[in-house]
């Protein structure tokens, strides 16, 4: 650090940010390309990275109230979010995506430079970052067989303010035993906020944590529109909690979270017949996995592939470096998860279409071909 040249900037700046690493998303990591109109192209590669849905749906926009600032929480996405829940409008805080709820919660609970959290690798990179950001401490407590270890995170919660577990996880893909989800949360009652990320619960509804909020005010469950609502470029997110914890999150955000044209396309994602095509999506998106899951099951380059109740399929292999990079090549994104813990020469692919499916899996096949090919010229 010393011997390091810092700009003017450098030197006012809070000195950890000058190391920090930002979040590697697969957008920053894979850009679009733009089109004549510099306008963002998505058609000229193939999509399965981000855990996006494949197609857009179809939202009437209007620019008539432009130019007044939007309600702090507008009313008619609330009410859509509430129909939708079952919870109250006061259970509930709209944000930019479940990952504006992560860094409220951090920097609600959290006073920076002296409160941590608790995570539950390999999980999810925005808690850990968020934290690192806001200046909170990290306590990691790894998962065992993809399952939490509860009595590991006990010990803790003496030592923690919020607990971040993620359920269905990503990158792993597989719901959390609920009756883990719970003993956390009845050890954690008075000690720690205990947070359930449900980004894919949609894929699951019956295993939602959403009932329990009646019983633990410590229990913050997150939820997005960015993935089986197919919604990921809107931003558009919702933390469900307490009334009081609510408030607190009220006092943290921005003042305008939710500009107008988002609320507008968010309320009419959540209601009539656009609720319906989620469901149908979601139904089509479990076919299109069990296939691409099964379809690794029998093949002998793959030795393990995991557990999905979400809408991607994470799974290990020898030949990580060649099939990831074989695929990009041919312009289909993948992501590699093999640097997080546990998860050595793991690669994650997102459930796209039919059309989608059938091509990574075509181009896999000859990939490992040719790999093959290759290896066994080289062994004789
Ligand atoms: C995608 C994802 C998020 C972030 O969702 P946004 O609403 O797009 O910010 C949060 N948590 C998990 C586990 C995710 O996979």
């Amino acid at each position: 650090m010393a011997t390091k040249d810092l700009s003017s900037a450098e030197k006012l700046a809070r000195a950890e940010l000058i190391e920090m690493v930002p979040y590697q998303s697969a957008r920053r990591l894979q850009k679009a390309d733009a089109d004549a109109n510099g306008k963002q192209a998505f058609n000229s590669k193939i999509w399965l990275n981000a855990n996006e849905a494949s197609g857009p749906g179809k939202y009437q926009l209007s620019a008539d109230c432009i130019n007044r600032y939007p309600d702090f929480q507008p009313e008619n996405l609330m009410a859509a979010y509430s129909d939708y829940s079952g919870l109250p409008v006061e259970q509930l805080l709209a944000t930019r995506g479940a990952d504006e709820g992560i860094e409220l919660i951090i920097r609600t609970f959290c006073t920076a430079y002296q409160d941590s959290i608790l995570i539950c690798p390999p999980t999810y990179g925005m808690y850990a970052i968020s934290a690192e950001n806001h200046g909170a401490g990290i306590v990691k407590v790894p998962q065992v067989n993809n399952q939490l270890d509860v009595d590991g995170i006990i010990e803790q919660l003496d030592n923690v303010n919020v607990v971040f577990l993620c359920s269905p996880g990503n990158p792993t893909g597989n719901l959390l035993p609920k009756a883990q989800i719970k003993a956390v949360l009845e050890a954690a009652q008075d000690k720690a906020i205990v947070v359930v990320d449900e980004a894919y619960i949609e894929f699951s509804p019956e295993d939602s944590a959403q009932s329990w909020l009646a019983d633990y005010p410590n229990l913050v469950v997150l939820r997005t529109l960015s993935k089986a609502f197919a919604l990921a470029g809107l931003r558009c997110g919702f933390t469900l909690a307490s009334k009081e914890i609510i408030t607190l999150l009220s006092k943290v955000i921005a003042p305008y979270p939710i500009s107008a044209p988002v609320a507008e396309i968010a309320s009419q994602a959540l209601t009539g017949d656009n609720l319906q095509l989620m469901k149908v999506r979601v139904e089509e998106t479990k076919i299109l996995r069990q296939s691409l899951i099964s379809w690794l099951e029998t093949q002998s380059w793959v030795d393990e592939v995991f557990v999905s109740d979400a809408n991607f399929v994470l799974f290990r292999t020898p030949l990580k470096t060649d099939i990831f990079d074989g695929l990009k090549a041919q312009g289909i994104l993948i992501r590699d998860q093999s640097k997080q813990l546990q998860l050595e020469n793991c690669l994650r692919i997102s459930i796209g279409s039919k059309r989608e499916m059938d091509l990574v899996q075509k181009t896999m096949t000859n990939l490992v071909t040719n790999t093959s090919a290759l290896s066994v010229q080289e062994t004789n």
